[in-house]
C-alpha cells in the first residue's frame, strides 16, 4: 500500500489531470484537496514573518494555482480527535472504577460488558510512537486509545462527507496531508487506513512542512510576495473558511483538553485550567519532556495524567507499566521531544537561533490564532449531526 508519498506525485496527479481535460477525458479527472495541519501552518508563519491567517490564505493561493481544487485546515478534525479521545477516556475511566468497585480482573468475564477498561489510556496520534509500541512493546497495545488521529480523521470526513457533499466517489478524490513529520506517510499508509470497496486511501499522498518549501522553490514561489485567496469551508462551498486554533499546545495538546473536560464529566468540576495551572499540580522533573498533571481535591488526587514526550520518556513509562508500577490515569506519549511542534518535518531556524527559542516562538504562533473549546466548534457539531 505504500506509495510514493512525495509533492512529486501530487505534480503527476495534477499534470494527469491537465491531460485528461486537453483529451476530453472529464471521467478520469480527480479533485484534488489538500488538507493543512495547524503546526506546518505556524512554522511556516514564524520562518516568512507572517500571520497564521496570511500563510492560510496564501498557501490557498499557491495549491489552487498549481490545479488543486480544495485547501482546507485540519484544525477541525483535531477538535474532533480531542472530544473523541475525551469520550473515550471518560468510558474507560468509567469502566475501570466499575471493574475495581466490583473487584473484576480485566480477565474476568464480567468485564466483558464494561466498556474499555485499560488504564492508563496512551495517546494514539503520534506514529512514531505507534510503530515503536507495534514492533517492540506488544504488551501496551491494550492501552492505546482507539481515537483515530487528526490527520486520520481529517481523511475519512474527505473521503466519505466531503465526497458525498460533491457527489463523487472516495476514489475520485486525490487527499494529500501537509504534516509536521515524516512517519505521517507511514501513518497514511497503513491498512487500517485503505478503503477496500473503493481501492483508496484517507489520505493518498503526506508532504511535510520542509517539503512544501522545497515546492515553492520548484515554482519559483515568493510567500512573501503573495497574493492570497479565501479559505474554504468543508461544510459551507458558498462562504469563507473560518481559520480556527485548536484547544492546547502545538505540541501534542490531548492532555489539557482530556483533563479539563473529564473533571467536569467525572467529578462536575468546571473552571478547570491545565495551562494557566489552575485547580491542577503540575511537576515538571529534571527531564523538561516528562510532565506530571494532577487533579486533586483538597490534597486528594482524582485523577493524575502525564506528557511523555521523546523516547527517553516513552522508555520510562513503558519501563513503569511492565514494573506493573504506573499510577497515572492518561499518558500523552509522543515521539519527539517537545512534540509535534519540533517534528522532523518542520523548518529549522538559521544557526544564530537556538532550538528552544525557536519552537517557543512556533507555538506562541501557533497559540495566536483564536480557538474555542472543541464543544462548542460549530462545524464539528454540525458534522456530529
Ligand atoms: Fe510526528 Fe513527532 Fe508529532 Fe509524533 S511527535 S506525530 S513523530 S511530529
Amino acid at each position: 500500500l505504500i506509495t510514493t508519498q512525495t509533492h512529486e506525485e501530487l505534480y503527476n496527479v495534477l499534470k494527469s489531470n491537465k491531460q485528461a481535460v486537453r483529451e476530453g477525458r472529464v471521467d478520469n479527472v480527480k479533485t484534488v484537496v489538500v488538507s493543512i495541519a495547524p503546526q506546518s501552518r505556524a512554522s511556516i508563519a514564524a520562518m516568512y514573518k507572517l500571520s497564521p491567517l496570511q500563510v492560510a490564505r496564501r498557501l490557498t493561493h499557491f495549491f489552487r494555482s498549481l490545479g488543486v481544487d480544495y485547501v482546507f485546515d485540519t484544525s477541525f478534525s483535531r477538535d474532533f480527535s480531542l472530544l473523541e479521545s475525551a469520550r473515550e477516556f471518560v468510558q474507560r475511566y468509567r469502566g475501570f472504577q466499575e471493574r475495581q468497585r466490583q473487584k473484576l480482573s480485566l480477565n474476568d468475564d464480567k468485564s466483558k460488558g464494561l466498556d474499555d477498561p485499560s488504564l492508563p489510556m496512551l495517546a494514539s496520534s503520534c506514529p512514531g510512537w505507534i510503530c515503536y509500541a507495534e514492533k517492540t512493546h506488544g504488551s501496551v497495545l491494550p492501552y492505546i486509545s482507539q481515537t483515530k488521529s487528526p490527520q486520520q480523521i481529517m481523511g475519512s470526513i474527505v473521503k466519505d462527507y466531503f465526497a458525498k457533499k460533491i457527489g463523487v466517489t472516495p476514489n475520485n478524490i486525490y487527499h494529500v496531508g501537509i504534516m509536521m513529520c515524516y512517519d505521517k506517510k507511514l501513518e497514511a499508509s497503513r491498512s487500517d487506513f485503505f478503503d477496500e470497496k473503493y481501492q483508496t486511501r484517507d489520505v493518498d499522498c503526506v508532504i511535510t512542512t520542509v517539503e512544501v518549501v522545497k515546492m515553492f522553490g520548484e515554482q519559483n514561489y515568493d510567500i512573501k510576495e503573495s497574493p492570497e485567496l479565501p479559505l474554504h469551508s468543508l461544510t459551507k462551498t458558498t462562504q469563507e473558511g473560518q481559520l480556527l486554533g485548536s484547544a492546547g499546545s502545538a505540541s501534542g495538546g490531548f492532555l489539557e483538553f482530556i483533563l479539563e473536560y473529564s473533571a467536569r464529566e467525572l467529578f462536575g468540576m468546571t473552571g478547570i485550567d491545565v495551562d494557566g495551572e489552575k485547580g491542577v499540580v503540575v511537576k515538571t522533573g529534571r527531564n523538561k519532556d516528562f510532565k506530571e498533571t494532577t487533579l486533586e481535591v483538597e490534597g486528594k488526587p482524582l485523577l493524575k495524567f502525564a506528557s511523555a514526550y521523546g523516547f527517553r520518556s516513552i522508555q520510562n513509562i513503558i519501563r513503569k507499566m511492565k514494573g506493573g508500577n504506573i499510577q497515572y490515569h492518561y499518558v500523552e506519549v509522543m515521539a519527539c521531544p517537545s512534540g509535534c511542534i519540533n517534528g522532523g518535518g518542520q523548518l529549522r531556524p538559521d544557526g544564530t537561533v537556538p532550538i528552544k527559542d525557536w519552537i517557543a516562538k512556533v507555538n506562541d504562533v501557533y497559540r495566536s490564532v483564536d480557538s474555542s473549546s472543541p464543544e462548542q466548534n460549530e462545524t464539528v457539531q454540525n458534522l456530529y449531526r
